[in-house]
């Protein structure tokens, strides 16, 4: 478990720190690296977290619900050769799930082998099941703040407990579960950070992110300083190190935490999964979670990391990697089962 002072350090300790951080994944994972694309599908949200542009009351923020037939289009015929996996994004919008994720996910398991991973918030557990019957397998629900007080503060997605409630209910009903939390909140304590990783470790997780704090421009913290980029880098070393197993992705906002070379320095950190966004152009800019000048991460752009960094493109996909994984666990269960025997 990390200690405050490894989630600051700096200098010698903190390359050895990175360094060890890569060695367990590449111990664990080889050069590979897990290539996927995502798709955001609608920015109506009907939640009001502090730190997102997307929330309700950003009532200047034009919303989007994108289209069925462009996005199948999109993917079917012009995903780049290397995706293995889409993510479906959402902000919390339940009408969007039902009129345009579950149609997409159908077509997309009927015309194409990738693996689909879901990012929708808290819904019913009657859509989950609707989700997971189309063929999505891995749900991307992040617990965004541990601290109890601090989820409270900043207004985080429905209330702490259901929160945590929804992680442990999509892991027990048969999903992957992949969540995250934010690094570098405004006045976070080192107690405040530390618990996350506490938590992280707590519950059922296949994967976990840590995203840097970015002061969204629409949003009541606008005038807060930016996460630093050494800390979120620290803490994905310090979840590497706690969950070598762990699929840890190298998030987009890590380009606005560390401008110049953070992303590449989070594939030097032991992160294992990049994204490439495929979001249609004239939607993209409102899709708010940072900032309204992304960084888009193209094709052409996260190959040159990969490569730069010695690594490569995971020819296996996510959603392969985690059936494979459960494949060999009840095979070990078996085993055992019959040694005892
Ligand atoms: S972080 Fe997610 S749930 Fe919160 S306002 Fe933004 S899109 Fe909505």
């Amino acid at each position: 478990m990390p200690t405050g002072d490894l989630l600051r350090s700096q200098g010698e300790a903190q390359e050895a720190l990175h360094s060890c951080a890569a060695k367990a994944a590449s111990n664990q994972f080889g050069r590979k690296v897990f290539l996927r694309a995502v798709v955001e599908v609608s920015n109506f949200c009907r939640e009001n977290c502090a730190y997102c542009g997307m929330r309700r009351d950003n009532r200047d923020l034009a919303r989007f619900r994108a289209h069925h037939n462009e996005l199948a289009e999109l993917i079917i015929h012009h995903r780049p050769a290397s995706v293995t996996d889409i993510n479906i994004q959402t902000g919390e919008d339940p009408v969007a799930v039902r009129e345009v994720v579950l149609p997409l996910i159908r077509t997309l398991r009927r015309e194409t082998p990738l693996g689909i991973s879901v990012c929708l918030g808290t819904l019913d557990t009657a859509l989950y099941s609707e989700l997971k019957k189309a063929g999505a397998s891995t749900y991307i629900i992040k617990f965004e703040i541990a601290d109890p007080a601090l989820y409270a503060k900043m207004s985080a997605p429905g209330n702490y407990k259901e929160r945590l409630e929804h992680i442990r209910h999509l892991s027990a009903s048969g999903w992957r579960v992949s969540s995250g939390f934010i690094a570098g909140l405004p006045d976070q304590s080192d107690h405040e950070l530390l618990a996350n990783f506490t938590l992280a470790g707590a519950l059922p997780l296949d994967g976990c992110s840590v995203s840097p704090f970015i002061p969204g421009d629409e949003t009541p913290l606008a005038a807060a300083p930016i996460a630093s980029i050494d800390l979120t880098l620290n803490c994905m070393a310090g979840l590497r190190l706690m969950r070598p197993d762990w699929v840890i992705p190298a998030v987009s906002a890590l380009n606005l935490a560390g401008p110049s070379d953070g992303y590449r320095r989070g594939l030097r950190t032991g992160a294992n999964l990049v994204t490439i966004n495929m979001t249609p152009s004239d939607v993209r800019g409102d899709y708010l979670l940072y900032k309204r000048d992304r960084f888009i991460m193209t094709e052409e752009r996260i190959l040159a990391a990969i490569a730069a960094e010695g690594l490569e493109p995971s020819l296996q996909s996510l959603a392969d990697f985690y059936h494979s994984q459960k494949r060999a666990n009840s095979s070990s269960v078996l085993k055992s089962v019959a040694t005892a025997a």
